[in-house]
């Protein structure tokens, strides 16, 4: 069974559908309202546990409403959250969206995701040292994906980076990282290069192997030589939410089978999940990737 440790936020999305956005100090009734388990780091987890992984996170929630059902949904999904803090006076992370007419408007809130602590990293060596992989992305302190990335290396367990949101990173903490999973946007902003810069140009210039995410498209992949492209599955698209998180999940599952592999199965599983509902709700089972597969 593959060991996963996934460092990163765990979040509840408070969606509500509006007939329109209010203005700036107006009260408006709502149509519906839902609340949905997210964040990157908490989606990954769920996702790779999914496919079959022995998946320990490494995070942090409130002493609020929220706290607890966000643990007990990571638990049910088989999830180990013994390094998942609870932070006493401090809110789980939200995000409060509203959606009207097929946009929306989003306020994230990081909460108790701002407190991941470096030092939470280091109660986790023990863990780590036996995982076949580590995912982090960068909703949580950027001090805490340094130290993720710093232990990964000294331990020859490798990292995988989904850099987002992105922000510019120093060279030496991208030599330090395994796999870099960004989309072009992202890859831009991560190299410090221009937006219009061709994808395939800046996965050259990448100082580690990177993995480009392209939609419908596939991925793009380099560990040295020339970029190679897997096509996506066509499939019929329902919601792209969370196709990021499951293809990034997939990607560190099978990474034992050899890139060009884990980027294939990466991409069967994330398409699957763009077929279904929610970030979580069109995550697949493994049986569903080998038979997109055959
Ligand atoms: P992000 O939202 O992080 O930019 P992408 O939109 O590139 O991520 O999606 C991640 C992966 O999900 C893609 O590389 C692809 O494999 C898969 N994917 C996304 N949208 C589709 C789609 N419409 N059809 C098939 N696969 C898709």
């Amino acid at each position: 069974m593959t060991r996963l440790v996934v460092v990163g936020s765990i979040n509840m999305d408070l969606v509500t559908v509006a007939p329109r956005f209010p203005a700036p100090g107006e009260t408006l009734l709502g149509e519906r309202f839902v609340s949905v388990h997210g964040g990157k780091g908490g989606n990954q987890a769920v996702a790779a546990a999914r496919l079959g992984a022995e998946v320990h996170m490494v995070g942090a929630v409130g002493d609020d409403a929220f706290g607890q059902p966000l643990c007990d949904a990571l638990v049910a999904e088989g999830v180990d959250v013994k390094h998942v803090a609870r932070i006493e006076n401090f809110s789980s992370g939200t995000a409060s969206i509203t959606v009207s007419g097929g946009e929306n408007q989003i306020v994230v809130v990081p909460g108790a995701n701002a407190r991941i602590t470096p030092a939470q990293v280091s109660d986790a060596r023990r863990v780590m040292a036996c995982a076949d992989a580590v995912l982090v992305q960068m909703e949580i302190p950027i001090e805490t994906v340094e130290a993720t990335l710093r232990l990964g290396h000294e331990l020859h367990v490798p990292v995988i980076l989904n850099p987002a949101p992105a922000q510019r990173l120093p060279t030496d903490w991208l030599q330090l990282t395994r796999y870099i999973t960004p989309n072009q946007h992202e890859l831009a902003i991560l190299l410090g290069a221009e937006a219009s810069e061709d994808f395939r140009s800046l996965m050259r210039r990448s100082p580690c192997p990177v993995v480009l995410t392209r939609g419908a498209e596939g991925a793009w992949f380099r560990e040295g030589g020339e970029p190679q492209h897997q096509e996506g599955f066509h499939v019929e698209a329902v919601d792209s939410t969370g196709a990021g998180d499951t293809f990034n999940a997939a990607l560190a599952v099978f990474l034992h089978e050899g890139l060009p592999i884990a980027v294939r199965k990466a991409c069967a599983a994330a398409a699957l999940s763009v077929t279904r509902l929610g970030a979580r709700g069109g995550m697949p089972h493994p049986a569903e990737v080998d038979a997109l597969l055959a």
